[in-house]
């Protein structure tokens, strides 16, 4: 049942807006959450969650349930097969969580929403908001909300972001974040019919699924698991386009070629496969490999995120396929045997920055603000991140009348935004080099890798810490948090 009036009305229950949600109702606020899908997404999407961001998602009770759900990865390095090319290590880094956290994105959401229900609120579902006048919201059943503050936490395509003007234009080289992937994750309304999609993200296995039901629940790859349009339909291109097999088209394979397309935008291939072998269990590893980009991610039921940069990812990429690629650029030594394919898709990769974060009463956070590719795992932390900014910004402005932390939430976030955006722009471009420059990059970056500060001033960038401010720590938000205000920590 919707209210007709609100202090906040967040449209889009996804990570960022169920974040925003919780800390408003443990501060207080009157907040109203809906979402157009009639139940939460069950696809793994997010795979990590920084050290920066569960320091700030502390601060309403979400690190702790977060960490027990997880896997910590103390460790990320780059390799070129078996050769070490850059080690970075998070151990030594000063902040109470010194790894990058494995969990997925599901598993993220459903401990959000349970801080929200632990406030008192809840997320009202199945309605879309179609339009936008001044402070009112329709949605697509004809009821209305009046709200003092509009957030749109509404994702990558968001609606709210279009009724209100704020244009969504590329930031950083054209790398671009769209949607090869398959099926729509956030419900049946997915934006199907949009020309990038990634929000809707792969599906296949729900999260259910990926605890400890039986094989048989788990084989998401079958066409019948997934919904929504074929991703080759999103992409812009024909499935006859898309057909190669493990030895066709991968990025660079042996052809040499790059992941990119006419479109401008990397391809990639994503799989969560169980395998026997491999790398370490503790440990990111991306390899620079000479046939092509793959990244080793070990997640908490025991399978391992594949992402492999390729010409023309298959649609439901199979265990022969995964292996295929995982022979071609993983390990050598410690090999892996992969023995099923849990969920997999595809995905292009597209860079956006909105043009304001601030309209009047809207207010943007999360994917309706910035998109850029995964590397490096930047995206949902980045809009965790954001979220409990704009808690903080509302909660103010409620309490005092004067809007101006909105307009610094709004001053201070873009500039953050461009630059996460940037960052993940360059190591796409960094992984996804054309083939005879590989050699040449790889050499460089095993030379660089002997510099402390380099290696230092990465593991900051990636575990976020380089963006703590003095007052972004920020105290704990409601009820008491499970740790002490971290101190500001000393800029790579
Ligand atoms: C394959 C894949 C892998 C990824 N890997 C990573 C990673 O490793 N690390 C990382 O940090 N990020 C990763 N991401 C990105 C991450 O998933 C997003 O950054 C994150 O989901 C953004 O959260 P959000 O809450 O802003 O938006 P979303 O999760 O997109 O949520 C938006 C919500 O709004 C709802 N909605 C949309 N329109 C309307 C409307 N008109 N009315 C009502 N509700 C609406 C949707 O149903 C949805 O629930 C990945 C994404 C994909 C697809």
């Amino acid at each position: 049942m919707l209210p007709a009036t609100t202090d906040v009305l967040i449209v889009g229950a996804g990570p960022v807006g169920l974040a925003t949600a919780a800390a408003l109702a443990r501060a207080g606020v009157d907040v109203t959450v809906v979402d157009r899908a009639p139940s939460a997404a069950h696809t793994s999407r997010a795979a990590v969650v920084h050290a920066h961001t569960l320091e700030v998602l502390d601060r309403i009770g979400a690190a702790t349930p977060l960490v027990a759900a997880g896997i910590p990865a103390p460790r990320f390095t780059i390799r070129d097969r078996d050769r070490t090319l850059v080690p970075v290590t998070f151990a030594g880094l000063p902040t109470r969580y010194p790894y990058a956290l494995m969990v997925p994105q599901s598993t993220t959401e459903a401990v959000l929403h349970d801080r929200l229900t632990a406030a008192g609120g809840r997320v009202v579902r199945g309605c879309e908001a179609v339009a936008l006048t001044d402070h009112t919201v329709t949605f697509a059943g004809g009821e209305r909300v009046t709200a003092r503050y509009v957030v749109a936490a509404d994702g990558m395509h968001s609606t709210i972001r279009g009724l209100a003007g704020i244009g969504f234009g590329p930031d950083a080289p054209p790398t671009d974040l769209s949607a090869g992937s398959s099926g729509g994750g956030s419900g049946p309304s997915s934006p199907a019919s949009s020309p990038a999609s990634s929000d809707a993200g792969p599906t296949g296995t729900s999260p259910a699924d990926r605890s400890g039901t039986s094989p048989a629940d788990r084989s998401g790859t079958s066409p019948a698991d997934r919904s929504g349009t074929s991703p080759a339909d999103r992409s812009g291109t024909s499935p006859a386009d898309r057909s190669g097999g493990p030895s066709g088209g991968r990025s660079g394979g042996r052809s040499g070629g790059r992941s990119g397309d006419s479109s401008g935008g990397e391809s990639f291939a994503l799989a969560d496969v169980k395998v026997d072998g491999g790398p370490p269990r503790d440990e990111v590893v991306l390899y620079f490999s000479r046939a092509g980009l793959l990244v080793w991610a070990p997640l908490p039921d025991g399978t391992v995120r594949i992402v492999a940069a390729v010409d023309d990812a298959p649609e439901h990429p199979d265990a022969a396929y995964v292996q295929a690629l995982l022979d071609d650029r993983g390990p050598l030594r410690s090999r892996a045997r992969v023995t099923d394919v849990v969920w997999g898709s595809r995905f292009r990769v597209r860079h956006r920055v909105a043009d304001r974060f601030r309209a009047g009463p809207v207010l943007l956070a999360g994917d309706a603000g910035h998109v850029h590719s995964p590397a490096g795992g930047q995206g949902m932390n980045l809009g965790l991140k954001d979220a409990l900014a704009l808690a903080d910004a509302l909660t103010e402005t409620l309490r005092s009348g004067s809007e101006t932390a909105l307009d610094r939430y709004a001053a201070e976030r873009r500039p953050v935004a461009q630059s996460v955006v940037r960052f993940a722009a360059q190591l796409t471009r960094l992984a996804t080099v054309p083939a005879p420059v590989r050699p040449i990059r790889n050499a460089l970056l095993s030379a660089l890798a002997h510099v402390p500060a380099f290696r230092r001033r990465l593991a900051y960038r990636l575990s976020g810490l380089d963006q703590r401010l003095p007052h972004a720590a920020g105290a704990p938000v409601g009820e008491e948090s499970t740790h002490e205000t971290d101190r500001t920590a000393p800029r790579a």
